[in-house]
């Protein structure tokens, strides 16, 4: 309980910081970007070393342009804008997306449980979620490999509730990515939530990825799980309250499948 208070703290003031420098540092990018692009166009003499070299500026500022993009986001917090929403809709809406991003050396795969319930919460956020977690799978599968997005019903027990925080008992929605990936160590596990935590190398990552997956998430009530073992993959477990509405389905009978502590 502590530490999450603890986490809580420290995102705030993340968020505080990042706020007020986030904006005009992005400002300043967008001129640069401008800038060279004009410098680039005109230079009609430019060698084949400036070419490169503008090329590069222009990766790096890019690149810093994503990172307060991001910034900005997680500062803002900006209030949900929760509406029904049907969990498999939205899986299969992001399926041909994700296939795409991830390449073709990964095979992108979708298990749906036509019966699962409504949830409430903001489909723009759950969307940036789910290709949170595709993007991290991805990276954890440089050789190729699968992911799996699977959707289904789930009774969470109180065992269960008793032994994870923010856990809301009784029937929830389930969305799980999974990929075949490198896994992690439980001593990378046990950081992930924290913002800039990262372990990917020139500066490939900004270790906001999880953290805001992780925000989200609470933000809605629900809870993220994350289970993984070196060399066999992960998945992550995103564990919504079923939307009190009546399902869409008239077959929808509630939640059926049980899921166990681990
Ligand atoms: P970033 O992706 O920018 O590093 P994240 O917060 O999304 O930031 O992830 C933090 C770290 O968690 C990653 O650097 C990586 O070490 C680990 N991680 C996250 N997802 C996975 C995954 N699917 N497989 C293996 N490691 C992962």
């Amino acid at each position: 309980m502590e530490e999450r208070m603890r986490q809580s703290a420290k995102m705030e003031a993340v968020g505080r910081l990042t706020a007020g420098i986030a904006h005009d540092f992005n400002n300043l990018l967008t001129v640069v970007l401008g800038n060279l692009e004009s410098a680039r166009r005109q230079s009609a003499v430019a060698t084949t070393e400036r070419a490169q070299a503008l090329d590069n500026a222009t990766r790096g500022a890019r690149r810093a342009a994503v990172l307060t993009e991001r910034l900005l986001a997680f500062a803002r917090q900006k209030p949900l804008e929760p509406v029904l929403i049907d969990v498999n809709e939205i899986v299969l809406s992001m399926s041909d997306l994700l296939q795409r991003t991830l390449g073709e050396s990964i095979n992108v795969r979708t298990v749906l449980d036509p019966e699962a319930w409504n949830i409430e919460t903001d489909p723009t956020e759950l969307e940036a979620a789910i290709l949170n977690l595709a993007v991290n799978a991805r990276d954890a599968m440089p050789d190729g490999g699968e992911l799996v997005i699977e959707t289904s019903n789930v009774e969470l027990e109180a065992a269960y509730a008793a032994a994870n925080a923010d856990v809301t008992t009784g029937p929830n929605v389930m969305i799980a990515v999974s990929d075949t990936g490198t896994g992690m160590t439980a001593d990378v596990l046990k950081k992930v939530f924290e913002p800039f935590f990262t372990t990917k190398p020139d500066g490939r990552g900004t270790g906001l990825g999880l953290s805001q997956v992780y925000g989200f998430v609470k933000q809605t009530g629900g809870h993220l799980k994350l289970y993984s073992e070196p060399g066999l993959g992960t998945t992550a477990k995103i564990y919504f309250p079923r939307a009190s509405k009546t399902p869409r389905s008239p077959k929808a009978d509630g939640p059926k499948k049980l899921d166990h502590v681990p």
